[in-house]
């Protein structure tokens, strides 16, 4: 079907014929050994639109255990310049179901539909980029003088669990299970409850592409359910866990007993430093793609505008301009913003930002629930712009993960550089300005794990990204991610006398 008969289809019905419905696990999908079911719910209309399998620990189990099965099976003979073509097929597969990968997306999650065929592109393009690191990762030699010989191989580190969130479903099972199986590794991944269909439709691509039974697996299911039992199966040598700061360190807790290695993706509060030399129109559509793409759901959201005193005033009338003029909408209908993702994410924003102008914050716009169109009862929540009571405000201090830009005004450099560190998060920055040596200066005293100047969001999956502080440890993307799936083995030997 085209992309217009995809989208009118779910817009008229409100459904998606031929979804997954089960976990899938040892090359094919299954459903749950209780049985149970769950909805998941299309932002949009506030309504359940599909059902799926809701995972316990007999499902984990399993899966687990077709990992460590597939380990040892066809998946460890198989050549690693193979290995790169399966993963160059899941490319070229991704690619050609595109369009309906980005519509189930869009209904799931509730994200535009451009957005969200620019997340599956760039799925594709993630397996794309491991599939060539497949047969390049080789280890060193070292000199031990003439008696010894001493060389690293670097080795999969066996069966990687990814606890996905929903905010970006199939670029993080993408970004944690390309890396692991170009380093040889198998795979259990849970996506998150509230969007559970992309990482199924992508476990049976990669089946297609020929990944042999077992080394791929997804198992769906609420967190408490399906994700605590993963996280802490002695079966799993190493977690990536992408999500909230309070449960990644109770997924550490959890790891803690087996020793089990482990990447925490977490949230984030990014500042993006505006200066008065800066362009002007650069940094205000970085502004509007930093806050209010994905309507804000992004950890990388640049969610504080720390902006020079002396442009404030005309920045932020500019802006608010631009913020206003945004239409609200369904995600399949391409609107200027789509609705927030669950009915308690909206009210976690509604609670933060009320609070927010109770204590003395100023509202520039925005600030109250939205109409979203014409479709029902969506989730939708104003694009909103507070100036705090002052930089201690949790509103300034802890993730909204919505549409909320806080502004910060600023006179010296030393001040921009304070205010953009002054959270305990430290995931992103932005910076703005035409003076080099200024944007550099910052970019290295700035506590975060990656920093974008004159570009939000500059770089693809070339570029290592990651937090410090609050915002996790550990790198994806780049090839800093395939070290989370390979350890290094070191083997020297005596060969003489
Ligand atoms: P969340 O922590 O509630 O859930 C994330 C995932 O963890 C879900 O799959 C959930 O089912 C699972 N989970 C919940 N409890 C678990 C447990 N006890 N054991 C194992 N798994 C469990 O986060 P969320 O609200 O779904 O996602 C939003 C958060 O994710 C935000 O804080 C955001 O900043 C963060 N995030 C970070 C990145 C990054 O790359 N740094 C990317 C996207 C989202």
């Amino acid at each position: 079907a085209s992309l217009d008969a995809l989208v009118q289809e779910a817009l008229t019905t409100g459904r998606i014929a031929g979804l997954p419905g089960g976990h899938f696990v040892d090359g094919r999908f299954q459903p749950s050994h209780s049985g149970a079911r769950m909805d998941s719910f299309d932002p949009g209309r506030g309504t359940a639109f599909a059902s799926f399998a809701a995972g316990d620990t007999a499902d984990v189990d399993a899966a687990v255990e077709a990992g460590r099965r597939a380990l040892k099976g066809r998946w460890r003979d198989l050549k690693p310049a193979e290995r790169g073509r399966i993963l160059q097929r899941a490319a070229a597969l991704i690619g050609e179901n595109a369009e309906r990968l980005a519509v189930v997306e869009s209904l799931d999650s509730g994200k535009k539909l451009v957005e969200a065929l620019g997340d599956v592109r760039g799925a594709a393009r993630t397996f794309e980029y491991y599939a060539g690191a497949c047969d390049k990762l080789h280890g060193d030699t070292m000199p031990l003088g003439r008696d010894h010989f001493g060389m690293t191989v670097h080795e999969p580190v066996g069966v990687t669990a990814h606890i996905i969130p929903w905010n970006y479903p199939i670029s993080t099972t993408a970004r944690g299970l390309a890396p692991a199986l170009a380093a040889g590794c198998a795979v259990v991944a849970k996506p998150a409850e509230q969007t559970p269909f992309t990482a199924l439709m992508l476990a049976d691509i990669l089946h297609q592409a020929g990944l042999p039974d077992g080394v791929c697996n997804v198992v769906t299911g609420t967190g408490r359910e399906a994700g605590a039992p993963l996280v802490s199966h002695t079966g799993i040598d190493q977690i990536t866990f992408t999500g909230s700061v309070a449960t990644g360190i109770g997924v550490m807790q959890a790891a803690a007993p087996n020793v089990t290695q482990l990447v925490l993706e977490l949230g984030g509060k990014s500042p993006v430093v505006v200066f008065a030399d800066c362009n002007i129109e650069a940094a205000l559509s970085g502004m509007m793609e930093a806050i209010y793409e994905n309507a804000g759901q992004i950890c990388s959201a640049g969610s504080r505008l720390v902006i020079e005193k002396s442009l404030s005033e005309t920045f932020l009338a500019h802006l608010t301009e631009r913020v206003c003029a945004l239409t609200l909408g369904h995600g399949l209908t391409n609107p200027g913003m789509g609705p927030v993702n669950s009915a308690a994410q909206l009210a976690k924003i509604e609670g933060m930002v009320a609070s927010a102008v109770e204590r003395g914050a100023k509202l520039h716009t925005g600030g109250a629930r939205a109409e979203g169109g014409a479709l029902g009862q969506g989730w939708f929540y104003q694009p909103t712009i507070i100036e705090p009571s002052s930089s201690s405000d949790a509103i300034v201090q802890e993730e909204v993960f919505g549409p909320v830009l806080t502004v910060q005004p600023f006179e010296s450099e030393e001040e921009a550089l304070a205010l953009a560190n002054g959270t305990s998060y430290g995931l992103v920055a932005g910076i703005y300005t035409a003076d080099f040596g200024r944007a550099h200066r910052l970019a290295r005293d700035i506590d975060a794990g990656q920093v974008f100047i004159n570009e939000y969001f500059a770089g693809g999956i070339e570029m290592p990204f990651g937090g410090n502080r609050k915002s996790g440890f550990g790198r994806e993307k780049g090839l800093d991610g395939l070290k989370n799936y390979t350890r290094v083995k070191s083997i020297a030997a005596r060969i003489s006398g």
